[in-house]
């Protein structure tokens, strides 16, 4: 699809997670001078806006009326207004709403450009301490015990470093169905109150976390971002055998097609066999 020339552009523009000197000079820039902002809470942008003595229109575009909204926006744009979409906190579309917005627009050739900023889980991440090569962003846990158990029990197998947004004061029954669904022995880092007076960055495994938790209830106040250890390959769990065999098939196949064929004549999961499939491929 070709971008509509003279149409306006449409600016994704993160705000800072609580400590407001993180906005960025652009983010700034982009927000005085766009015809329109679209907000995920009007009340709550204005207080940012008033805070960097900014005067500017703004529009709701919440969960609720995004659907809706998205028309509008998009006939102001192909008009050739420029508009700037902002959620509460961090970056838009990142567990907020956005996507359905941006996806209309790109589809209408309309131009869509970021004004990069903070996420709370790229943040958390760059602190926890844990692989940041390959990891993957699951977004908010079930708050009901079951659904959380059933989401992190599929989760067993993953051997990437995996990030989630949750509430605090859920903390404590998290950690338990960590224990319960991925072992006790597994690391999980919590990341709360990023940026702000409070923050804290506390890592150990599962079980040593659910103790800290339950003699501070300081720890279930506010906002965090939980990180779990992906899944650990012990090589001395797969036999000799596999592992010759696991050699032979990845000189000659994509890793992932000879995890699949060793996987399926030895009978194991074969994500259990996939990093072993990558460090012989190196
Ligand atoms: N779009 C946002 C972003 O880029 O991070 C996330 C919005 S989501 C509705 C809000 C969740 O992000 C919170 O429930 C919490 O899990 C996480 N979060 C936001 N600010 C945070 C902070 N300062 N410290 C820790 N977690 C935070």
């Amino acid at each position: 699809m070709h971008e509509q020339a003279n149409a306006g552009t449409l600016y994704i523009v993160a705000t800072p997670i609580g400590n407001l000197a993180d906005i960025s000079q652009r983010a700034l820039d982009t927000l005085a001078q766009v015809d329109i902002i679209a907000c995920e809470d009007t009340r709550h942008t204005q207080k940012l806006l008033s805070a960097f003595s900014i005067k500017n229109k703004t529009l709701s575009m919440h969960d609720h009326n995004e659907r809706q909204r998205q028309e509008y926006i998009a006939e102001l744009l192909q008009q050739g207004k420029n508009i700037a979409l902002v959620s509460d906190a961090g970056t838009p579309l990142i567990s907020d709403p956005g996507f359905h917005l941006v996806r209309h627009c790109r589809s209408l050739g309309l131009k869509v450009s970021p004004v990069p900023g903070a996420c709370a889980a790229i943040s958390a991440l760059s602190v926890a301490g844990l692989p940041t090569d390959r990891f993957t962003f699951e977004g908010f846990l079930p708050s009901k015990s079951g659904a959380r158990q059933s989401t992190l029990s599929e989760l067993a197998d993953e051997t990437r470093t995996m990030v989630f947004y949750d509430a605090p004061r859920r903390a404590i029954d998290t950690v338990e169905d960590i224990v319960k669904t991925l072992g006790g022995q597994r690391y999980v880092v919590i990341a709360r109150e990023l940026t702000k007076t409070f923050e804290t960055i506390h890592s150990d495994t599962a079980e040593n976390l659910l103790a800290w938790l339950q003699q501070d209830p300081n720890q279930l106040k506010g906002e965090m971002v939980l990180i779990i250890e992906g899944h650990k390959v012990d090589p001395n769990a797969i036999s000799p055998q596999i592992l010759a065999t696991l050699e032979l098939l990845v000189k000659e196949l994509p890793p992932k097609k000879a995890c699949a064929i060793a996987a399926s004549i030895y009978g194991v999961k074969k994500n259990t066999l996939y990093e072993m499939a990558l460090s012989f491929k190196r």
